[in-house]
């Protein structure tokens, strides 16, 4: 069974973090072990609280998991502390992990920050060279790349300067104002993978979605363009078949047709088109 390694944050609402990455690599047919950074509480309020898991517990997990079953690759995502991020990239050192995604997650979907400030600097000089592949979107991207990115253009140069510390990058399109693009950067030449905006709400996990599938595919075997092409049509059908959950905000939703049943009311489903059947098309879809 080919393993993938998710080193992420626990989302209490169920629909971003270690358990958006969970349900994503298990859809894609691998296995997934897992070491939390942090366990953060959040609903329809927002960002409740986070605590940090310790730099010595998340170390623990990963030798661990990489002793029992080498993982094929390894998604990062959530890593709150200076300490943390030193952490991690010190373990895909001493274990020659490959295939590293990372997903730099900086601020919740809900609001409030889940990178430190102060860990910032520690993650771009310690942690992304270390990456193969570093997947942000564009607000992250403009952080880390400290220029503003509104434009395609601007997300090519923000692209070029994070590829000039190491890792591929892929800039995520869904927060585009007025178009969604991903942008694939792998220091030859940039690829625009275009498609349509998706009418929904119900986002909040799709940047896990992204990255997770994308490490779960270079894990099995698919090259980087065929692995970007992979994660962006899992996460545009997590999204098609996102649901609301109670009062909670909206959630994407990997697992297709396993989860029909989570819509909470038929308006629901109305909202997001038509109904799903057990293997997760659509009717009329083959
Ligand atoms: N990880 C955790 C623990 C989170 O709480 C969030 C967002 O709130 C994310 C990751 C990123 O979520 P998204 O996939 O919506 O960008």
């Amino acid at each position: 069974m080919i393993t993938i390694l998710t080193i992420a944050g626990s989302d209490s609402s169920g629909g971003a973090g270690i358990q958006a990455d969970i349900k994503t690599i298990h859809r894609l047919g691998a296995h997934a072990l897992c070491a939390v950074t942090a366990v953060t509480t959040q609903g329809s309020r927002g960002l409740s609280s986070v605590h940090p898991v310790p730099p010595g517990e998340i170390s623990r997990q990963i030798e661990v998991a990489v002793a029992d079953a080498f993982p094929g690759a390894v998604k990062i995502g959530m890593l709150k502390s200076p300490g943390a991020v030193k952490t991690v990239a010190s373990l895909i050192e001493r274990f020659r992990l490959s295939n590293v995604v990372l997903d730099p997650v900086i601020t919740a979907t809900a609001g409030g920050r889940l990178l430190d400030v102060e860990a910032l600097e520690t993650f771009l000089s310690e942690l992304v060279p270390r990456a193969d592949v570093v997947t942000p979107n564009i607000e992250e991207a403009s952080l880390l790349s400290g220029r503003p990115v509104q434009t395609l253009e601007e997300a090519e140069e923000a692209a070029r300067s994070l590829k000039s510390l190491g890792p591929d990058v892929v800039v995520t399109g869904g927060h585009f104002p007025d178009q969604c693009v991903d942008l694939l950067f792998d220091g030859k030449g940039v690829h625009r993978f275009p498609g349509s905006r998706l009418q929904t709400t119900f986002t909040h996990g799709s940047g896990c979605v992204f990255s997770s599938a994308l490490a779960t595919c270079l894990g099995m075997g698919a090259d980087l363009h065929g692995a970007v092409a992979r994660a962006r049509e899992t996460t545009r059908e997590a999204l098609r078949l996102g649901y609301a959950c109670g009062s909670a905000p909206g959630v994407v939703n990997p697992l297709g047709g396993c989860v029909r049943g989570g819509a909470t009311d038929d308006a629901d489903i109305a909202k997001q088109g038509t109904p799903v059947d057990q293997t997760g098309l659509r009717n009329g879809e083959s």
